[in-house]
């Protein structure tokens, strides 16, 4: 019942301190009562896994192959499908538990971090390595980490709907509560898993893991991540529809085969035959397959794709709507233009006597500036100096340091009293500060907030009247700054009671003191990404809280905003009707002063416009744009709610890396579109060759076991290896995919007919030659042929733009190793004792393969010949 207590009681009853645990300690709870995580439901077991792989039609038509080849007597010829059948289905448990894994280590890069105060020192830890006694800070936008008694609360809001049921948030307190209260009348205690949306506040963790209520009532977290992507489904629905279709025309050619008077065993085996070969089997696993790794290698350039469909998504991305600040530019804040009225940029350090700030009658107004940025300020730099904090405010203490100025000790000297967190939506922040005997509310925030707010101003050290011309010179002033690409800060003051609680009303008849500018330069590599961008046909657009005129400058040179654009505020969008914003939406490349809910509008109005829309958001205010928008990525330094509401997760905060993923993307899609057409031609090719020997009165050119061999072992490798490609030269040159178009588009289909057919020419034609010897040798060669031209196929298959020559063969190892482990089995299926399995003849010898290897290399050079066509 830790509410019932005061904080101090629990503080000593969880053996901790206000200075926090010690390393030591917390390293011996985490021993002793293990990490605070709620146990996953168990993931799918190997036996449930393998059963399932049974479920898929293809098996199913095997097993029944299987049974009525013992029927006929073939038993050697049965017991080899069953193998195969079990080693497919060890094969695809071993693929789906690597690919399991793989997206198991790419969560773990996107756990959730909690600020904790440990020896004393502010850090950040894991919120796995939460322990009872802990003392843990909050502030909007992150995630209470554990249960908890709150220690301090400045207007700290919790929204723990998903623990009470109650939707609104609550205002939390430090005051014990004497009374037996449920859950919800608990407002000195916080529950893990609940959402901070306003202020900021301090407790002590009472409750870890399983033990905290969300560990009581929840079922285990179902893991449910790892669903297929939309891209998988489709496949799949694609390949059941696929085998349905593919039965019916199997038992359609076994009925005619059997009306013309064929024998029962051998038109069931043609039957067989056409659906073993056309069934893609490989496909499911292999797009996972590729997902995974490719997942993986974003992860490496730091964008962590937290739900598989936006890989598939953002490939065909056609707007980002940005971040300026600490995504475009580099979120290091320097203090470099100060102003106050008729007091014009006179140093801070003339008016510092040591550590002490001199109260001259000429410099009150720098006196004032001073302590404001310093007060009403929560940055900080911590004992190994390391800036803890808002890149905004930790510029202002660094100013001050510049000039000499010990932040620290002005503010051990003027204790805060109160506070009114900053917040994106008012643009302000407030503090109450005991100045020697008076009380005093400082306020900073956006210039033009900070101006409608201020009702006198400081003039000469004298407090006057905030009239027109004192307006019209800061608004000019402001304007310059901002002209300059500086990001500008107003600060504010007024004398208030003493016993003074500040509420957003209070932020009014403010007395204005000057104005602090800041440059915070863009990243470097930005140039290049907006360029690339561009020139892949995805428009850029800057969504700032920030200036206008600030937001134009920093647009313009970096290449967002041209010379036709426009830029539009937040309270400029507000006034423009849907269809009015429908017309001049394209020209808008620069949102400024924005609030969460204008970038929800601007998501809304280019997805009208069918446009798959990017947006990226830190705050928690962030969360519904992010989760609007069709691929809404998140901050690694921002808010765990925004995380926690993103597709994908930037650890380094870099819009260049937005731009990366997009190609990543992009290069993904493609590579399944060349797995796919490589599977696809290939079992086009074997269906060809047979139902033509069917119609042409040729033996069944291939046995099951001919076809399971090419279909599970020598086409699954090269499909994966054409999978992991390297990007196609120019791929960020190529317009936006319609994001609509399925997959098989009418190009991908019109490839695979033409790979197929070229296949499947060279395969009868194979079987023609050996046929003039013997009808054996005929299917041998058939056999040998179809699956070097498959195998081989994979270079003409690893892109759509150059030849492989061109492309190179050492560019993409995985191919050339598959091509090669391929080869080496195809080889095995000539040596003497395996002959009798594959059906090869003794009369099949080095001629005869001489002439198989020779019409798979001209197949596949047809390949590069229709490539080239096509190129030019
Ligand atoms: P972006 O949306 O591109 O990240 P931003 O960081 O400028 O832009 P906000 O953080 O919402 O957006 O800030 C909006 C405005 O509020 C700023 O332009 C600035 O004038 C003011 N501001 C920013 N940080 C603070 C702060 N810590 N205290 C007071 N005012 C601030």
């Amino acid at each position: 019942m830790f509410y019932k207590k005061n904080t101090q009681e629990v503080i000593k009853l969880l053996n901790s301190s206000l200075n926090g645990l010690s390393k030591e300690e917390a390293e011996e709870r985490i021993k002793k009562y293990g990490y605070n995580e709620l146990k996953e439901k168990e993931k799918s077991s190997v036996i449930k896994l393998f059963l399932e792989t049974f479920k898929d039609p293809l098996v199913i038509i095997l097993l029944i192959a299987a049974l009525v080849q013992v029927f006929l007597g073939e038993v050697i010829e049965s017991g080899i499908i069953l193998a195969v059948v079990t080693l497919n289905a060890i094969l695809s448990v071993v693929q789906s538990k690597k690919a399991e894994g793989s997206l198991d280590s790419l969560k773990k890069l996107s756990i959730p971090y909690t600020k904790v105060i440990r020896d004393n020192e502010k850090i950040t830890i894991s919120s796995r390595e939460l322990v009872v006694g802990d003392i843990v800070l909050l502030e909007a936008g992150d995630y209470v980490p554990a249960d908890g008694r709150v220690i301090e609360s400045q207007s700290l809001k919790i929204v723990e709907g998903m623990i009470t049921g109650e939707s609104e948030p609550i205002l939390k307190t430090e005051e014990e509560i004497p009374l037996d209260s449920p859950l919800g009348d608990q407002k000195n205690m916080v529950f893990s898993g609940s959402m901070v949306v306003y202020g900021r506040g301090i407790f002590i963790v009472t409750n870890t893991g399983m033990n905290t209520e969300v560990g009581k009532i929840a079922d285990l977290l179902d893991n449910a991540e790892g669903k297929q992507t939309p891209l998988q489904q489709k496949l799949d629905e694609f390949s059941k529809k696929l085998g349905i279709g593919i039965c019916l025309l199997s038992a359609m050619i076994f009925a005619v085969q059997v009306i013309r008077g064929g024998d029962l065993a051998s038109s069931f085996m043609f039957a067989i035959a056409i659906a073993v070969a056309a069934i893609p089997e490989a496909l499911s696993s292999i797009v996972t397959i590729v997902l995974a790794v490719g997942t993986n290698t974003m992860a490496k350039k730091q964008a962590i794709v937290r739900k598989l469909p936006a890989v598939e998504t953002l490939g065909s991305t056609s707007v980002i709507c940005t971040d300026k600040t600490g995504t475009l530019t580099q979120n290091k804040m320097t203090v470099v233009e100060v102003y106050t009225y008729e007091n014009k940029n006179i140093s801070l350090a003339d008016n510092v006597e040591g550590n002490e700030v001199a109260a001259t009658k000429n410099s009150i107004q720098d006196r004032c500036l001073n302590l404001a940025s310093i007060l009403c300020n929560d940055s900080d730099v911590n004992n190994e100096g390391i800036e803890i904090g808002d890149p905004t405010e930790i510029a202002l203490i660094n100013y001050a340091a510049l000039n000499k100025i010990d932040y620290k000790i002005l503010r051990d000297k003027y204790i805060r009293i109160g506070e009114i967190p900053f917040d994106s939506d008012r643009k302000l922040m407030s503090t109450v500060n005991k100045v020697d005997d008076e009380t005093i509310m400082f306020t900073k925030g956006a210039p033009d907030v900070i101006f409608s707010r201020c009702k006198y101003a400081l003039s000469n050290g004298e407090v006057v009247e905030f009239d027109d011309e004192i307006l019209r010179e800061y608004k000019q002033i402001n304007e310059d700054f901002s002209n300059q690409a500086l990001r500008v800060l107003a600060f504010a003051t007024k004398k208030v009671e003493d016993d003074f609680i500040p509420s957003i009303e209070d932020e009014n008849e403010l007395t204005l003191i000057g104005l602090m500018a800041m440059i915070d330069p863009p990243r470097e590599e930005v140039y290049d990404a907006v360029k690339n961008a561009k020139n892949s046909g995805i428009k850029t657009i800057m969504i700032t809280g920030d200036h206008k005129t600030t937001a134009m400058a920093i647009a313009k040179d970096i290449g967002i905003m041209e010379s036709d654009d426009l830029a539009l505020t937040g309270a400029e969008l507000d006034e423009l009707s849907d269809s009015k914003l429908d017309k001049i939406l394209e020209k808008v490349s620069v949102y400024a002063r924005v609030s969460p809910e204008n970038k929800i509008r601007i998501v809304r109005a280019w997805q009208r416009k069918d446009k798959v829309c990017a947006m990226t958001g830190d705050g928690v205010n962030d969360a519904p744009a992010l989760k609007q928008a069709d691929i809404g990525i998140g901050m690694g330094s921002g808010t765990e709610v925004a995380k926690d509401s993103s597709d994908m997760v930037l650890m380094d905060d870099n819009f260049a890396t937005i731009v990366k993923a997009v190609e990543s993307g992009r290069t993904i899609y493609d590579n399944i579109k060349k797995s796919i057409t490589y599977l696809f031609s290939g079992n086009l090719g074997g269906i060809i060759a047979i139902v033509f020997a069917l119609f042409a009165n040729l033996p069944n050119p291939f046995t099951t076991i001919q076809l399971l061999f090419i279909n599970l072992v020598t086409d699954s490798l090269p499909a994966i290896a054409l999978g992991l490609e390297k990007p196609e030269k120019g791929v960020m040159n190529m317009p936006v995919r319609d994001s609509k178009e399925s997959i098989l588009d009418k190009e991908t289909l019109k490839t695979i007919g033409i790979r197929g057919s070229i296949i499947g020419i060279v395969t009868i034609i194979a079987q023609y030659i050996g046929m003039k010897s013997s009808p054996e040798l005929g299917c041998a060669m058939a056999f040998l042929t179809l699956t070097l031209s498959r195998i081989l196929q994979t270079f003409p298959s690893r892109s759509n733009t150059q030849t492989a020559l061109k492309l190179g063969f050492n560019t993409n190892k995985y191919a050339l190793g598959a091509v090669g482990v391929c080869l080496v089995m195809l080889f095995t299926t000539l040596l003497p004792f395996m002959r009798g399995i594959f059906a090869i003849p003794v009369s099949f010898g080095l001629d005869s393969f001489v002439i198989c290897a020779v019409l798979a290399l001209i197949s596949s050079l047809m390949m590069e010949v229709v490539k080239l066509i096509k190129i030019k």
